[in-house]
């Protein structure tokens, strides 16, 4: 496992409105209550209507959970009808933003030269990015993927200040997995830490936690983190429900506590 403090993150997409998204999170605040997880980072990413009600149940139930964005505009402000800023987040409370996650790049064309000017935005206006990184079946099929990460996360790092390192998290999150209930092996995972904690050394970045989702729950937590060596989760699926999203934390959490 790896050594740093755990982060658990729970993409909900474009799931639970505004009253469904407050159930869920007094449901996470009660249960972190009974069982806090004190070692262990944990951030919900809701749509961005729910984020208000949100970011007030949290602030006003003292909640150990921040809140994340699922995206961001690459730009300060002005003519773009439906985006949100970096601003507009800050205002709300928001901590985190997930930059570049494989469903904005396929079904929302968001190039790799879109993600670097998101990512820097976030990084400029103090929030936390998780930019997401993977590559999909064929690259996978052909052997590809190692390069293909590189690239990924060479395009969006390189040339940044290291005043912004901690500001930045990584998640591997190959397309393949995400959603099928086919989680990557513990083997390919922790194939592709090794990689990706590589690739960042050589972009000057140190002490980046990384991440991995794709079909996480429960049963497949304990594993990808003792023999997988990730440092935490993006989960989608598993995180509508304040039961099975907290199965993952606290399985995070108990490893980590286990290793100290
Ligand atoms: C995701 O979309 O980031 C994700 C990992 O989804 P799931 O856990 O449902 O595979």
């Amino acid at each position: 496992m790896a050594t740093s403090r755990p982060l658990v993150i729970g993409n909900w997409k474009m799931n639970l409105d505004f009253v469904e998204a407050v159930h869920v999170g007094q449901q996470i605040g009660v249960m972190l209550k009974n069982r806090p997880a004190e070692h262990t980072d944990v951030v919900v990413a809701p749509p961005f209507v729910d984020l208000r009600s949100v970011t007030s149940i949290v602030q006003s139930e003292r909640i150990a959970v921040s809140v994340g964005a699922q995206h961001v505009s690459a730009h300060e402000n002005g003519a773009h009808t439906g985006e949100v800023s970096v601003s507009m987040l800050k205002r709300l409370g928001v901590e985190w933003v997930i930059v570049g996650h494989s469903e904005r790049r396929t079904m929302y064309a968001m190039s790799d030269e879109v993600v670097g000017a998101t990512l820097r935005a976030v990084l400029r206006g103090g929030l936390r990015a998780v930019l997401c990184v993977g590559e999909d079946l064929s690259v996978r099929d052909r052997d590809g993927h190692d390069d293909f990460v590189r690239d990924q996360l060479v395009s969006a790092l390189r040339g940044l200040d290291e005043g912004f390192n901690e500001l930045i998290t990584v998640a591997y999150e190959p397309i393949w997995a995400i959603g099928t209930g086919l989680s990557a092996s513990n083997e390919q995972v922790q194939h592709m830490m090794t990689h990706i904690r590589e690739v960042l050394t050589g972009l000057s970045i140190e002490g980046c936690r990384v991440l991995y989702g794709g079909s996480v729950n429960a049963e497949n937590a304990e594993g990808l983190l003792v023999a997988g060596g990730v440092d935490g989760f993006l989960v989608g699926g598993a995180s509508l429900r304040a039961e099975s999203f907290l199965a993952v934390v606290h399985a995070s959490n108990d490893c980590y506590a286990l290793k100290r």
